[in-house]
């Protein structure tokens, strides 16, 4: 136990560290250019944000939050998403007083107590973006976009943009009653909290992942047969302006995604080649979520995106991740006087902004060389008595075994070249 890491969670070991600084270093250029700047939000929040946030019918809050008192009697719970806080924090901070649209980038832990299995963890990562202020489709199809590009630039060539609109609490009203109209003689068949859901949001059941409750909603009325005009309107124009920006879709009727406060626009990029956890970036439009939390009505939109999908989906294309390079310099050394002369130099090397090592293990010379090769160490200085006494320095080229012999004076610039 003690050994273990606990079950859904993961290490991150260096030789994976890179590969994790790429694709976010990555995401934060591709928001930077779109007009997105970065939030910060804390890792956990009161309970009630997310029975607010993302809604008291949705799994997430009915059985897989992280919840518990803190010692002040507080209810918390670990962020199982992103949009909650970034809303709760736009609010907190009077954002909606400055020039909208607001637009803001993310990356973060997200936990949910969920059956770990491949692509689905307890502690998972997300990139995400959110748009404050913008109620046109314009808003929608440009962080569309911006996933699109983003996967695109990640060398994902096998992924489908599906697309949905799930309405607005007007045109709702009458899908719902459609629903419970077609699902009233399944009704006892139906899993209990999808009963439960029945009553308050029978569009939920469309998103059960009882396979029972599954097969019970083949055929239900869709969403986009029930639109208001308004609702078709949006629609028809995402379709238009994602049109435009040469970006294709299809349109899937399924798609409800997992929170509550959806409204009209709804989106997922999925692909066949990581299993059945096959989505990797999910998203929508929440024009009331903002006023829910306490703040003014304000249309908000956005997406969440899986990293450790996004990585398996990468491996899947054989996408190529330039791997790390070593290390600049490794200053072999014999005896005391070369071991200060060595850290000496070390110290002004690495100030220069080199990537610098020496042997901390007390290994032979001939061991130092060895370790010097194992680290990818591009070049080698040697240091012991005589080079001292001669003043004149080795430099060994590791790639082309070039040699060059400098005095003291000159080894930093010869280096530093
Ligand atoms: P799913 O249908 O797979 O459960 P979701 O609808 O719960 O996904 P969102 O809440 O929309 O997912 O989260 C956005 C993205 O975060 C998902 O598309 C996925 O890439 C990732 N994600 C969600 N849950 C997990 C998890 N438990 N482990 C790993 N990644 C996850
Ligand atoms: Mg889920």
């Amino acid at each position: 136990m003690l050994t273990k890491a606990p079950k859904g969670t993961k290490d991150m070991l260096p030789e994976e560290a890179y590969r994790w600084h790429y694709i976010e270093k990555a995401f934060a250029d591709i928001c930077e250019r779109y007009g997105f700047t970065e939030i910060r939000t804390p890792m956990f929040e009161h309970t009630e944000l997310f029975h607010r946030g993302v809604g008291d019918t949705t799994d997430i809050v009915q059985k897989e939050m992280y919840s518990f008192q803190d010692y002040g009697k507080r209810d918390i719970t670990l962020k199982p998403e992103g949009t909650s806080s970034v809303v709760r924090a736009f609010v907190e901070h009077k954002m909606y007083a400055g020039p909208q649209p607001s637009k803001f980038y993310y990356n973060i832990p997200c936990f949910r107590y969920e059956k770990p299995q491949s692509g689905r963890l307890r502690e998972f990562h997300q990139f995400g973006v959110e748009t404050f202020g913008a109620a046109n489709m314009m808003a929608d199809a440009e962080i569309i976009s911006l996933a699109s590009d983003f996967l695109k630039e990640m060398g994902i060539n096998d992924i489908q943009l599906r697309i949905n609109s799930v309405g607005c609490p007007e045109c709702r009203k009458k899908h719902r009653e459609a629903l419970r109209e077609f699902l009233k003689p399944k009704y006892d068949q139906l899993c209990d909290t999808c009963k439960d859901r029945y009553e308050r949001n029978p569009m939920r059941i469309l998103d059960c992942k009882s396979p029972v409750c599954q097969e019970l909603v083949q055929g239900a009325p869709v969403m986009l047969d029930y639109l208001c005009d308004d609702c078709r309107g949006a629609f028809e124009q995402l379709k238009t302006d994602l049109t435009a920006m040469g970006i294709e879709y299809v349109v899937d009727p399924g798609i409800v995604r997992g929170l509550d406060y959806y409204t009209k626009t709804a989106f997922e990029f999925v692909t066949d080649s990581i299993g059945a956890q096959g989505t990797v970036c999910g998203g929508g439009r929440y024009d009331h979520l903002v006023e829910e939390i306490g703040g003014p009505a304000t249309a908000g939109v956005g997406f969440g995106l899986g990293k450790e999908r996004l990585l398996m989906t990468m491996d899947a294309c054989g996408a190529r991740i330039p791997e790390p390079e070593g290390i600049d310099v490794f200053i072999a050394f014999m005896g005391d006087e070369a071991r200060a002369v060595g850290l000496g130099l070390m110290k002004k090397l690495r100030d220069r902004g080199l990537k610098v090592q020496m042997d901390i293990m007390g290994r032979n010379i001939k061991n130092q060389f060895k370790y010097a090769n194992r680290i990818k160490a591009r070049k080698t200085v040697v240091i012991g008595q005589d080079e001292i006494d001669n003043d004149s320095f080795a430099i060994k080229d590791m790639d082309t075994s070039e040699q060059v012999t400098v005095p003291m004076a000159h080894i930093i610039d010869e280096l530093v070249k």
